[in-house]
Order: structure tokens, then sequence, then C-alpha cells
């Protein structure tokens, strides 16, 4: 079926690359671009024999994207089996992740539109469960904890509640009439203007936050049907919208960190131990409690939950040091 759950032990992050094209300043600069994807899970540096470099010129990855693939097929097969988890039950979660304006942004805005039309259309689809939808959506700036759907800015505290795990006190949480109230949710929350964040704003702070839209999914068997299935399910599918990779550059000397406009941030640096860990096998300690970002995410990353990454790249020459980097993320999360 189209949940099915045979892959229950499948235990993997999927990792994806998605290119974005050179963009209308890039292309007024004569840049060409250095990467292409020679198949569906090949991507490779064309200028690799120019450059002299001893560095990789192929990585492989679950899937890889090119410049003209559309947001909606990089949904299908990057984040969709993961976001649809949520209706089995299970905890899910889908990252960008990638440098400021490398198309974080305009990747998870489409696959969190493209996830909410599915799980629509599968309630629609099955009448004989009962599902209620809540949102909630916050935001990370140095570590510090928003809630995007209050007025109030007051910092909102993490507990530990020893049953459901960290809680974010005071967190707003929406329940959703339709998919059409979650676009007003969302164009409350990110406003369109700030989905267009250029290179020219890399000081920006919206480059140094993690957005985190969070849709949980109640389902229950109907009355009438309760005596022959009487199982009710609860999950949560978080899309996450991370800072720019290059604040968690641990390479970058104190001169570039200042000229980047970024302090170290932890949530990004404990999500990049936190993975590579996961991803070498599940045991040993994970440091989810070093973060705010991986604390709020402790029961959608591990255990048994659905991981999908999607990591964002600018093709552009000038971009080939924080596109290695990306790369060299994206690997030690496979
Ligand atoms: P980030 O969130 O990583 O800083 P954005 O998503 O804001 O980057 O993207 C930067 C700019 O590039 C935006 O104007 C966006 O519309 C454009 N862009 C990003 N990815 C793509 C893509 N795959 N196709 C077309 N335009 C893109
Ligand atoms: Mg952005």
């Amino acid at each position: 079926s189209e949940l099915d759950g045979s892959n229950a032990h499948e235990e993997k992050i999927f990792v994806s690359v998605r290119l974005r094209p050179l963009n209308e300043r890039e292309l007024a600069r004569n840049e060409i671009s250095d990467w292409e994807c020679i198949n569906n899970t090949t991507i490779i540096f064309k200028n690799s024999l120019q450059e002299r470099t001893l560095l990789p010129a192929a990585y492989t990855f679950d899937r890889v994207f090119g410049c003209d693939c559309p947001t909606k097929q990089v949904y299908e097969e990057a984040a969709k089996k993961v976001a649809l988890s949520v209706l089995s039950g299970i905890n899910s979660s889908i990252f960008a992740y990638g440098q400021t304006s490398s198309g974080k942004t305009y990747t998870m805005s489409g696959v969190t539109e493209c996830a909410i039309l599915d799980i629509y259309d599968y309630i629609d689809k099955h009448c004989e469960r009962e599902f209620v939808l809540k949102f909630s959506a916050m935001e990370i700036y140095n570590e510090s904890v928003s809630d995007l759907l209050s007025t109030d800015s007051t910092p909102l505290r993490l507990l530990d509640d020893p049953e459901r795990g960290t809680m974010i006190e005071k967190l707003s949480e929406v329940t959703l009439r339709d998919s059409d109230h979650v676009r007003e949710l969302l164009a409350y929350c990110i406003p369109e203007d700030q989905r267009q964040i250029g290179e020219t704003t890399l000081n920006e702070a919206s480059s140094r936050s993690h957005q985190i839209l969070r849709l949980t999914v109640e389902s229950s068997a109907r009355e009438y049907l309760r005596a022959a299935n009487s199982s009710s399910l609860t999950a949560s599918v978080s899309f996450i919208d991370l800072a720019g990779s290059e604040c968690a550059s641990q390479t970058l000397s104190a001169g570039t960190r200042l000229k980047e406009g970024c302090h170290i941030n932890r949530s990004l640096l404990t999500l990049g131990t936190v993975i590579r860990k996961l991803s070498k096998g599940r045991n040993g300690h994970i440091p989810y409690r070093d973060s705010k970002l991986t604390r709020i995410l402790q029961n959608c990353l591990g255990g048994n939950a659905r991981t999908a990454i999607i990591c964002t790249m600018s093709p552009a020459h000038s971009h080939v040091e924080k596109s290695r980097n990306t790369l060299l993320f994206a690997s030690c999360a496979k």
C-alpha cells in the first residue's frame, strides 16, 4: 500500500542534494556552473582537472536533483515517503540544509505545501478514520526559542516531560480546519518577503535562525467501526528550514566568522554531530540535549522516526568552498 510499513526498520536517513539554477546576478557576472548531476544519484565537480584538487570529483547520495528539477519532483522522490509516515503513527522530520541563498526556503516551502496537500488527500480518501491535525511553528535564534504563531516574543522554555519527552512551554498549537487554514498560518508565520533572501542579506538574522513547522496528526477509527479497529495513532512531522550552513563551519577562522556575521551556531553544530552519530549506527551516546534544536526534534530524529535531509547547493564557482562543505555534511549523513 501507499503507507507500507514493511520498511519500519529502515533506519537510514534519506539524503538528497538539490542544485539550484544560477541566478540573474550570477549570470550577469558570467559565472558558470561548477556542478552537474550525471544521473539520479551522482553529482560531479566539472572543473576538477583545472583545479588540480585532491578532493573527490564525484559524490553519490540517495538522490540528486539538477537545477531544472521542479520542487514537486524533489518532494515526490526525497520527502514524500518520510512525510506520509506520520499517517501510520511514525514521527518524522524533513530538513533543508545548505548555505544562505542556496534554496533552502524555496525548497522547504514547496515541500511543506506538497506534503500538507498529500496528507489532506489521504484523509479525504479514508473516511473510516477520524483525523485531527494540529499545527505549530517556532524559530530558534541564538539558542532562544520563539513562537511564530504568537505576537508575544518572550522566549519559550523547554520542559522535560517523563512521558512525552521535551515539551515547549506555552507553544501555540492550532487545530486545523482544512488545508487552506494551513496556508493562512504559513503566510502569517513566514511572510512572502522573507522567503526571498538573497546573498546580499547574508548577515540577516533569518540566515542564522532555524524555523520548525510541526504538523501533528491524531487519528482513530470512527465510532461504528471501533470494535473492529480500535487503534488510535498520534505522530508528528516537522519541516525544518535550517540556518545557513556557513554558520556551522568548524573550519572558519575567527576573521571569516566575523565577515560572515555568524557566531558559532550551537544548534547547527549539534545537529551535525547527532546526524553523524545516527548514520554510523545507533549505539552509543547521541548528544540530543546539547542544543535547543536537537532537544526539540529528539523524538522525530533517530529511534523509530524517519528522517530526510535535502541539501541545497548553489552551482556558482564563487560558492565552491561552501558547496563542498555541504556535500561533506551530506556524505556524513548517509
Ligand atoms: P536560502 O533559504 O537557502 O537562503 P532561498 O530559498 O531564499 O535560499 O533561495 C535564494 C534565491 O534563489 C531565491 O530568490 C529563490 O527563489 C531562488 N531559488 C532557490 N532555489 C531555486 C530553484 N531550485 N529554482 C529556482 N529558483 C530558486
Ligand atoms: Mg532561507
